[in-house]
């Protein structure tokens, strides 16, 4: 198997349009979803009630897509999970997934280089790196999900050992590695990643 973690390669995705539209499709088949079950509490029917969002290093993603109850008397949100949006995070999570998953191993001159690039200063990938490490590796989606992997994936090495585990040709790799993440992408269960 070619080892596609590249500089070239993680260029190519962050440009690639193809991408981009598959993960909208993607985005916008998980909120139909959701609102076609309508509120979890009360049953009534949800109106669009999107978040604003700017996320950096990849497309014009300006809208997130959420919902509210229409009724009065409950008025709930409800953010579908997302491919585009990694929780709160300031860039879209195909950035943080390639980034973090591209640097392992390589040298310091060379990881400067590429986040350079891309803008990305040192203190927010050292942030990126702990947070695969610690918040990622501890919380109870993973704890759950790990199981799925035999043998385990390495905690020590993720998200590259976690990355491999997803033998996809192309964009469909990522693809599958961001629905994988999405349940963690949710303000409700967003709050157990940050740091
Ligand atoms: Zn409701």
């Amino acid at each position: 198997m070619k080892q596609e973690t590249g500089e070239t390669w993680c260029q190519s995705h962050l440009a690639d349009q193809q991408l981009h539209r598959l993960l909208e499709k993607v985005d916008a088949d998980l909120a139909q979803e959701v609102c076609q079950k309508g509120c979890g509490y009360c049953g009534g029917r949800l109106h669009r009630a999107d978040y604003e969002r700017k996320p950096r290093g990849g497309p014009e993603w300006d809208r997130r897509y959420s919902f509210c109850c229409a009724q009065q008397d409950c008025r709930r949100r409800r953010t579908p999970e997302s491919v585009r949006f990694l929780g709160r995070r300031v860039y879209a999570g195909l950035v943080v997934v390639l980034i973090t998953t591209m640097i392992h191993g390589l040298k310091p001159a060379r990881v400067r280089r590429i986040r350079e690039a891309l803008q990305i200063d040192s203190r927010t990938l050292k942030r990126w790196r702990r947070w695969w490490l610690d918040r990622f590796v501890r919380s109870s989606f993973w704890k759950a999900a790990r199981a799925r992997f035999i043998p385990p994936v390495c905690e020590q090495t993720v998200p590259l050992s976690l990355w491999l585990r997803f033998d996809l040709e192309g964009h469909q790799r990522l693809l599958a590695v961001l629905e994988f993440l999405s349940p963690i992408t949710t303000p409700a269960a967003w709050k157990e990643l940050t740091m």
